[in-house]
């Protein structure tokens, strides 16, 4: 329900960050472009401080290959060979095969697996199997793969896992899903096993499936648990010693006792242990670092049911946190005015904290790809009975703005002189406030009717919830109660959202789908949906235009009146169809609006991105903490570093952090 992914790379004008000298960008490959952050204000924070985000990172690295043998059963396998072929390569480095494999490694890299992280994919080699073949046979007889032949099936056969996750309707997700949660089981299985679980009277059901691998025993379906003891036991014991050190420099007893939960829950599998330690996480606001750590997005599941372990360590930016503690303050104003039907709505918004963050290092589902705001816990009775946090990753954002700055991207897209200018005043503050109320109101906003699962939309569900969070940041980036808090100078300023919004979700964002393809991952079907249904609506009032200039189309806004009101509209329907669980009318929504492409939009949306050479992607190479110890070899403090590069740094944590077989 969480991640919010950046919606575009739009060039957003923030002129202090264009006099800036650091170096932002690392490298570029394939459609990716790989960034770094700075980590503001770390000197600020007190040793002990420094030393608990220490011993949080070292806890967040050493759960990377949980995540890549999630995303597929070969995938660490396949890591090794790949990694033990390039580093022992003596050959001439500007052979087309070798650079085409070095492609490929930066590419599995970025994705934690074989498959494309946003397209879901299998990624392609460029390279040549005999050339592979022949690299193999010179490496020393310890780094030959084992079952070689299944290994080079699925490196190279695009028949053999062609997809991560299957979202399409009508088929077996699960058999048609490359990932590794599930094994010897249907879908029909997988359904009648948690639905027999589920007990629908439960006013506080735990989250099934959230930490289990699901396969068959003696014909039997049945879980088998990620803990200490379990599945990924290595990587979850290191985890928790991780955690044991970082628990004694905790800034108070409270996160003290939220280390403590989170360990105990590692250790036993116990889900209710994981709802009790997400209580007590959502509760201590008091402590500036702060961390998630577990198995938590359930986006990469067909099903929505296991969570893909990742893990964000933090600590909370005071100065820029007062732009969203007065819109959590004021979280039952905007509940009470939203246009869904009243029995839809809380009539009480329980303690949605928010703030802004500054991200200090990145992991497993959150590296080197990353959300810029995040909404926790999942659990809805949680949300309601103990609120949730809500965060906006502020380093993040910046960086990426401070990167595309003048990349061309509004002089080809945008329709005229004055939204372009609108936009580079105003995107970046209405971007990060879409961001807050996405995040922090959004998500936590409306309820279910009594006695509906909150599984009912399914293989929909993400999509929709993306899609209400967005339509109620939307609605209100218009409101005049913005300009009335004080958080924005210029009741017109959210027209530079909205402008670049509609842009995206109709056009810019078909860049990132290869042609043929359908709109596939849940945040981009969000806004296609959101996008196609108002342009529809709003038809018969020429509320969107598509203009053709000299061939190209541009996207002209005529009335921003009514696409408020548009938005305020779907938001109602989309909040009617999650509190009812009406997954007929979702469905109907998601399949009509937010899948199919027009294929000459997209062809041309693709050769108007290939004159700019904008990488559709973007992800991070963290930055590199070392402790400082005394003569006896105690930490007494840690420094922060920025100069590691893209390839050295994944190589370095494929040593470093090696759990796994
Ligand atoms: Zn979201």
């Amino acid at each position: 329900m969480a991640a919010l992914a950046i919606t575009s790379c739009t060039s957003k004008g923030v002129t202090e960050n264009s006099a800036d000298d650091f170096d932002y960008t690392v490298d570029r490959f394939a459609d990716v472009e790989v960034l770094r952050y700075k980590v503001p204000d770390f000197e600020k924070l007190t040793p002990q401080q420094r030393i608990l985000i220490y011993y949080l990172t070292e806890a967040a690295l050493t759960g990377r290959d949980i995540l890549w043998d999630q995303n597929g059963k070969y995938n660490l396998a396949i890591r090794d060979l790949i990694e033990n072929v390039y580093t022992g390569y003596d050959g001439d480095r500007e052979n087309t095969d070798f650079k085409a494999l070095e492609t490929y490694l930066k590419q599995i890299e970025f994705a934690n697996g074989i498959h494309h992280h946003y397209s879901m994919d299998k990624f392609k080699p460029g390279f040549s199997k005999e050339f592979l073949m022949e690299r193999i046979a010179v490496l020393p007889e310890d780094q030959k793969p084992e079952e070689l032949e299944t290994i080079m099936s699925v490196i190279f056969d695009p028949a053999v896992k062609p997809k991560k996750v299957n979202q399409a309707e009508g088929q077996d997700l699960i058999l048609t899903s490359a990932n590794n949660l599930y094994e010897g089981v249907t879908q029909a299985e997988v359904e009648a096993y948690y639905n027999a679980l589920k007990d629908t009277t439960d006013a506080t059901p735990v989250s099934w499936g959230l930490n289990t691998r699901v396969v068959k025993e003696n014909g039997k379906v049945t879980e088998q648990q990620y803990k200490v003891g379990g599945v990924y036991s290595d990587a979850i014991t290191k985890i928790v010693d991780n955690l044991t050190k970082a628990q004694q420099y905790a800034e108070n007893d409270n996160q003290k006792a939220v280390i403590g939960k989170l360990i105990d829950y590692y250790k036993t599998g116990d889900l209710k242990l994981f709802d009790d330690y997400s209580i007590a996480w959502v509760e201590d606001t008091a402590s500036q670092v702060d961390f998630i750590n577990g198995f938590i997005e359930s986006y990469d599941d067909p099903l929505g049911m296991t969570g893909a372990w990742e893990s964000i360590v933090n600590f909370k930016n005071n100065e820029a946190s007062h732009r969203t503690e007065v819109i959590s303050s004021n979280a039952q104003w905007f509940e009470d005015h939203s246009p869904v039907d009243s029995r839809f709505r809380k009539e009480k918004v329980k303690g949605v904290s928010a703030k802004v963050i500054t991200a200090a290092i990145l992991a497993g589902d959150a590296y080197p790809a990353t959300p810029i705001g995040i909404n926790l816990p999942n659990a809805n009775w949680i949300r309601a009975a103990h609120g949730s946090k809500s965060v906006t990753l502020e380093n993040i954002t910046q960086a990426y703005d401070a990167a595309a700055h003048g990349n061309g991207f509004n002089e080809e897209f945008v329709i005229d002189k004055e939204t372009s200018d609108l936009m580079d005043k105003y995107l970046f503050i209405t971007d990060n406030l879409h961001t807050d109320l996405h995040e922090c109101l959004g998500h936590g906003s409306g309820r279910l009717l009594p006695g509906i699962d909150p599984d009912a939309l399914k293989a929909h569900g993400s999509t929709l919830e993306e899609a209400r969070a967005d339509l109620f940041a939307l609605y209100y980036l218009a409101d005049p109660k913005l300009v009335e808090l004080g958080l924005l100078d210029n009741p017109d300023a959210y027209k530079a959202s909205y402008y670049k919004y509609i842009l995206n979700g109709l056009m810019t964002q078909l860049m990132r789908i290869e042609p043929g393809k359908d709109v596939e991952e849940a945040h981009m079907r969000n806004r296609q949906l959101i996008s196609a249904w108002v342009y529809e609506k709003g038809k018969a009032d020429n509320v969107i235009e598509l203009v053709k200039r000299d061939g190209k189309t541009y996207i002209k806004i005529n009335d921003y009146e009514k696409l408020r009101g548009l938005f305020g509209e779907l938001l109602a329907e989309v909040q009617r169809i999650k509190s009812e669980g009406d997954y007929a009318a979702g469905r109907d929504l998601v399949e009509t609006y937010a899948v199919k492409v027009d294929p000459q939009l997209h062809k041309e949306v693709l050769d108007r991105y290939a004159s700019l050479d904008i990488a559709p992607y973007k992800g991070f190479v963290n930055p590199v903490y070392t402790p400082v110890t005394d003569k006896d070899g105690n930490i007494t403090d840690v420094t922060v570093t920025y100069e590691e590069d893209y390839l050295p740094q994944v190589l370095r944590y494929s040593k470093q952090y090696r759990t796994l077989k």
